[in-house]
């Protein structure tokens, strides 16, 4: 057993380079505005980019679904564990996705881990855009294929490592449809004609594209209409659907094969009935209320604007994840402080989720803010970066 003070040092050691993490526990239920330290505060972190997680028909799907059902699967999906909700679920995101078929995961990053290992092995190459998830990176190393990072959305380099290969050995490119942490767009068109020419795969992971983008938020493969030419994708449960959980979306061959032999998969219970009646609530929500993505984006466009006005260093975001770039890592924490001291919950984004010396507040906007409410997040702002300077 390692001795404990080792950890004391290891968290002075995070504390002195502004890198230490705590738990916030907000005191409400997460919304457009929460109770946070006794008061309540406007926030701008949530990725529940429609409010579903408190769309009444959503909650109700969950009551009805554990009331019918109970809390717990009882088992993984292969022994006894695929209850009603589950099929349901997953033949609604086929059809929501357009693919003959869709695998439930317990969540995005467990998703990431069972999925890229089972479409690439030993002697494949990974090609990953350096600010993929993390999930994505941890998968790369899980996998036995060799691992390449290219740098972030530069399809020249894509492009100079896949000629570069000695053999014509299975190649997956890897990247996120919205980025998460600079809220930009991946150039899934390049990718997917890289992809063709140099006989390699696109492996999308639209954890936040689903649900938002496209015109009707089938996500970003719909917003570039690849639907045809990115056959299957991952996504998340668990942002703009407000609910748990994530899926594979794609050929039912593909489907069946991971059922057999993707681990995360076949070795974890499956997700509680509860989350999986949610998530097909959200999706029929999403269809029938088209206003919450039109709200959305709005209310993006004014933050943003707003943001612009201030004179923000912004990353080229194309999405409701609206950051601003401060750099150093304490400069970031103490900003977030006085926002948050002025009524404005946005996190600071510190290494490692993002690259050194590129901290920044990662605001994000969604339908349920009131215009009055990004206005008062901006009139903040204004106060902070008189103050710090920064920006
Ligand atoms: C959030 C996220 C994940 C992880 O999804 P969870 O459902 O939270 O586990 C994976 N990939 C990306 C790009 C994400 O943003």
């Amino acid at each position: 057993m390692v001795g404990i003070n080792v950890f004391r040092e290891k968290l002075q050691q995070l504390s002195a380079r502004s890198l230490l993490r705590t738990l916030a526990p907000l005191e409400s239920a997460t919304g457009a505005n929460v109770q946070y330290r006794g008061r309540e505060v406007i926030l701008l972190s949530s990725n529940d980019y429609l409010g579903l997680s408190n769309h009444p028909e959503v909650v109700r799907a969950a009551i009805t679904a554990t009331e019918q059902y109970g809390v717990g699967s009882g088992a993984s999906r292969l022994v006894s564990g695929t209850l009603p909700p589950h099929t349901h679920l997953e033949t609604t995101l086929a059809r929501f996705k357009g693919t003959e078929a869709a695998l439930l995961f317990g969540a995005g990053y467990i998703a990431n881990l069972g999925i890229i290992p089972t479409l690439i092995e030993s002697g494949g190459l990974i090609l990953a855009d350096r600010l993929c998830h993390a999930s994505v990176i941890d998968a790369c190393r899980l996998s036995r294929a060799d691992f390449r990072v290219f740098r972030h959305g530069d399809c020249n380099h894509v492009e100079s490592l896949l000629r570069r290969r000695t053999t014509d050995r299975p190649t997956l490119i890897i990247t996120e449809g919205v980025f998460s942490m600079d809220g930009d767009l991946a150039p899934l068109p390049d990718l997917v004609s890289l992809a063709e020419r140099y006989g390699a795969t696109v492996y999308v992971d639209d954890a936040h594209g689903t649900g938002i983008m496209g015109a009707t938020g089938r996500g970003t493969v719909e917003h570039f209409g690849l639907e045809r030419r990115i056959p299957f994708h991952m996504g998340t449960l668990s942002k703009a659907l407000g609910s748990h959980g994530a899926f594979l979306v794609g050929p039912k061959d593909l489907v069946q094969y991971m059922i057999n032999v993707t681990r995360p998969f076949m070795f974890a219970t499956a997700l509680p009935p509860a989350v999986a009646a949610a998530s097909s609530a959200a999706l029929t929500v999403i269809d029938q209320e088209p206003e919450r993505r039109a709200r959305l984006w709005t209310n993006r466009q004014r933050f943003f604007d707003g943001l612009k006005n201030l004179g923000c260093r912004l990353t080229p975001t194309a999405s409701p994840i609206l950051p601003i770039l401060i750099g150093d890592a304490a400069a970031a924490s103490s900003f977030a402080e006085r926002l948050l001291s002025l009524g404005v919950y946005a996190t600071a984004i510190r290494p490692p989720t993002v690259p050194d010396g590129t901290s920044r507040i990662r605001f994000t906007v969604t339908s349920e803010h009131t215009t009055d409410q990004i206005d008062e997040a901006l009139d903040a702002l204004r106060i902070v970066i008189r103050e710090t300077g920064l920006v």
